[in-house]
């Protein structure tokens, strides 16, 4: 589950990591009265507004702009408030701003320049242990920097079950070339950003820029922030974070019903028992030259409800032209699945305007063919994987 910058930054907070502080607004006069507050606490009156959307590479869209007194907080705060931000990371049209952080100035001028380096923590699933990511090139496209110098971007892997040692501090500190204060600091906001990580049960912590202000401090002043789903259940506070504007309507549905769906940009719907058969299924449709509209992993129970449910939400999306349905019986039966496919069939009536191909494969394949053929309903059975390719190409033809 991703979060917007604010609520991420509240974690990041919550475990003492340093953060550019601020605070969420809904409309102008909302970011006037935080800009108020914000400057009692540091007497600034210099302000960034910042648009709360979940992509990044704001800064460049114009979804990210200082302020220099209260006016220009009304005024940006009421422009970017209800703007379609588009960034390197938004669909073309943009996304829809419902809310900004307004924040603390950070890069005032000072004894020294401030400075941006990048820093995230993540799993490295080739060796399973959390790592520490982290470059003197902060505040730019990290992407860029791992094409172009892929040299000046370091990793700490950290043992997980010793955690992060404080000579790991140490070294990231050193290699980002810091020291006296701003060193401490690091070591300090080092320790504290991993802890956050692995005691908020995030999959994703990415701070870009983390910034050394010109007084040597150590702050986050941008924060990707994504918790593990799985661990929602043991998280009421953060699950309450979730921002559903943010996310796909019909992978919230389905979410809803329990099914494991994320919609793609293809024109052939699957409904597929298994995450590997899933993405099996997904080349298939590849191969057969269609391209796959979304990857739907129905799970165990592939009975008439659940089989309904899912192209129900298959259906949604209007790209698609095709159905493939590929499951394979182990425990679950091809026939009570065939049975289940024809009752949801029957059960939509004329809802299903999609040809629909349907490969059953293990336990009872051939009588859950001879199922569907005598069903009298426009499905295309298959038992073999290249029949199924070719029927794909067929529909599609
Ligand atoms: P992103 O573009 O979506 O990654 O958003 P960021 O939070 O990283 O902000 C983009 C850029 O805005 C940063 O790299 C900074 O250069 C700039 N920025 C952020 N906070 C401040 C601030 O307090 N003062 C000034 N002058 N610039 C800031
Ligand atoms: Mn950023």
């Amino acid at each position: 589950m991703n979060l917007h910058e604010y609520q991420g930054k509240e974690i990041l907070a919550s475990f003492g990591v340093r953060i550019q502080r601020g605070m969420v607004a809904h409309n102008a006069q909302e970011a006037v009265d935080v800009a108020k507050r914000l400057t009692q606490e540091t007497g600034s009156e210099w302000h960034v507004i910042k648009a709360q959307v979940h992509a990044g590479g704001r800064g460049k869209g114009g979804g990210v702009k200082l302020a220099k007194n209260l006016d220009e907080v009304e005024q940006i705060a009421g422009q970017i408030i209800g703007m379609d931000l588009v960034t390197p990371q938004t669909p073309p049209e943009g996304k829809r701003v419902h809310q900004v952080l307004v924040a603390e100035d950070v890069y005032y001028p000072g004894e020294n320049e401030p400075d941006e380096y990048y820093m995230s923590v993540l799993l490295n699933r080739a060796t399973g242990r959390n790592m520490i990511m982290y470059s003197t090139e902060g505040g730019m496209d990290i992407e860029e920097v791992a094409e172009k110098t892929p040299h000046l971007i370091f990793n700490e892997e950290i043992d997980p079950t010793i955690g992060l040692m404080p000579f790991q501090a140490r070294k990231i500190a050193f290699n980002l070339g810091l020291s006296g204060m701003a060193f401490k600091e690091m070591t300090k906001f080092v320790t504290s950003l991993y802890k956050a990580y692995v005691e908020s049960d995030s999959n994703l912590f990415e701070i870009n820029p983390v910034l050394k202000t010109s007084d040597d401090k150590i702050m986050a002043v941008d924060a990707k922030v994504s918790i593990d789903d799985n661990s929602l259940y043991r998280r009421p506070v953060y699950a309450e974070m979730r921002d559903l504007r943010e996310e796909s309507a019909i992978e919230v549905e389905a979410r809803e019903v329990g099914l494991n769906y994320v919609d793609l940009d293809g024109n052939v719907g699957c409904m597929v028992n298994g995450a590997g058969l899933a993405m099996a299924t997904m080349d298939l449709i590849k191969m057969a030259g269609g391209e796959p509209a979304n990857f739907l992993d129905v799970g165990g129970t592939a009975d008439a409800k659940r089989v309904e449910e899912a192209f129900r939400i298959i259906l949604k999306d209007p790209a698609v032209k095709a159905i493939l349905v590929n499951i394979f019986g182990g425990i679950v039966r091809c026939d009570r699945v065939a049975q289940g496919i024809v009752d949801a069939y029957k059960n939509m009536g004329d809802s299903i305007k999609v040809p629909i191909i349907v490969r059953l494969q293990g336990t009872n394949a051939e009588l859950a063919k001879e199922i569907i053929d005598n069903s009298g309903l426009a499905v295309h059975s298959a038992v073999q994987f290249q029949e199924a390719a070719d029927k794909v190409k067929e529909v599609l033809a």
